[in-house]
């Protein structure tokens, strides 16, 4: 569902610290989503479709029925109350269940329903007369190994001749003996080992592959990022693969007004960020710090003040993070301080004030104006007004604010604190 990379790299440097490199897994990310995420993402966002054969009408469904699915498999998908296919699934299911089987790289955000796809493709695939493993997916981490199974337990509910297993850590077969579950879900070293070294399934036997290489049979990669090292590799693995995209909505930062705010050093910066909060009848805000230490700094400060914060850090577990943000959501906290590279990812619609308390900056020290975007964007859609303030420190941060400025094409207004009046 997505493969291991490192984002979010720092270099040490004046404004870093080192002890705050933060490396985070992009499967981790996907398992955060999981975990704060019960619902499907509705996105009318364009699909689009490359088809492998253009020659070949492409169809796609607006409803269950159309796909002809075995009745059980029906019944479980309608008693895990998905009415309709979802926007992706409506162009990859039809070509994950066509026969003969076709490759596919599928494309969409977390959330709009990339594994229930495939878990249908996968259970509707197998011959449950087989007694043999007939499908194999590859997930990155223990965790989304879990998950996922449990998405396939669920849709096959009402079909228990189709069997799963687990080929994660601590899941032991004695060697020599062949598995008879259909379906093996697992992590690549324990898949690697369950296939070659203790051979207790024929990977030659394989119809459906979820993310990985192999010959003659279907192959379906599926994830919600695809950085251009992913696309380079999927390209040399998967032979003729059709592929589904779904564009992201563009985030723009014009309904959003932005300030600048001149500050002496970080308790001048808490002060500033004080008057800012008080003269503002805040919904939510969300406070973004380069480093750990920072965030725990003000988040500490800020509690003293008596105000209730949450704060997002990097050593937290990923559950820890996902109550966090739940939390936050269900607005049990109003101020939600970050790192940045915690919050990669993470919407909070509801959010209209962002404070950047150190403005975002790339490995050479230059404004990331991708990180501004997606911190204090919206979606035009969503389009809800709010308001950006940026703490500046130094002439360093004043002249990654004129970089900014210009890079976007908007003013960003200088504000004194001292005299807020013209805010609201
Ligand atoms: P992704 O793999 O893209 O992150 P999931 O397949 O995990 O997305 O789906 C996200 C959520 O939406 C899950 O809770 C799933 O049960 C639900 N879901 C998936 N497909 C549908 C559908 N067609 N209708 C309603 N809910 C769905």
């Amino acid at each position: 569902k997505a493969m291991s990379a490192q984002v979010g790299l720092f270099k040490s440097g004046d404004v870093y610290n080192l002890n705050d490199e933060i490396n985070v897994d992009l499967a981790e990310q996907s398992l955060l989503n999981k975990l704060i995420r019960n619902n499907l993402v509705k996105s009318q966002n364009q699909v689009e479709v490359l088809q492998r054969d253009p020659n070949s009408p492409l169809f796609s469904v607006k409803t269950f029925e159309e796909l002809r699915l075995k009745p059980q498999l029906l019944q479980g998908v309608y008693t895990m109350g998905f009415n309709r296919p979802s926007r992706i699934q409506e162009n990859a299911l039809p070509m994950m269940l066509a026969e003969p089987p076709q490759n596919l790289i599928a494309q969409s955000q977390s959330g709009t329903g990339k594994t229930a796809a495939f878990s249908l493709a996968m259970l509707s695939h197998v011959n449950p007369s087989n007694k043999w493993t007939q499908c194999l997916c590859i997930a990155p981490t223990y965790e989304l190994a879990v998950q996922i199974g449990q998405v396939i337990e669920q849709m096959g509910k009402f079909y228990p001749e189709v069997k799963l297993t687990y080929a994660i850590r601590g899941n032991r077969v004695p060697r020599g003996t062949t598995i008879e579950e259909q379906i093996v879900i697992g992590t690549p070293g324990t898949v690697l080992d369950w296939s070659l070294k203790l051979k207790v399934f024929d990977p030659k036997k394989i119809r459906v592959f979820v993310l990985d290489e192999a010959d003659d049979c279907q192959m379906l990669l599926l994830s919600a990022t695809f950085e251009d090292s992913v696309w380079r590799f999927a390209e040399r693995v998967i032979p003729d693969p059709n592929i589904i995209k779904l564009k992201r909505e563009e985030e723009t930062l014009d309904t959003i007004k932005q300030f600048y705010v001149v500050c002496k050093e970080k308790e001048d910066k808490f002060t500033a960020l004080c008057n800012i909060y008080g003269s503002l009848t805040i919904a939510q805000a969300m406070i973004f710090c380069h480093t750990r230490k920072m965030a725990a700094w003000l988040s500490g400060q800020l509690s003293k003040e008596g105000h209730q914060v949450a704060l997002l850090s990097g050593e937290m577990m990923v559950e820890q993070r996902a109550s966090v943000i739940q939390r936050f959501r269900e607005g049990k906290e109003k101020v939600l301080v970050t790192t940045n590279v915690c919050s990669r990812g993470i919407d909070v619609e509801q959010v209209s004030i962002v404070v950047n308390f150190d403005l975002p900056v790339d490995r050479d020290g230059n404004a990331d104006n991708e990180t501004y975007l997606h911190r204090i964007g919206r979606t035009g859609r969503f389009g809800k007004k709010g308001f950006a303030f940026n703490l500046v420190d130094s002439q360093e941060s004043m002249d990654l604010i004129n970089q900014i400025e210009l890079h976007f094409d908007r003013k960003i207004l200088k504000l004194d604190t001292d005299d807020l009046d013209e805010l609201e």
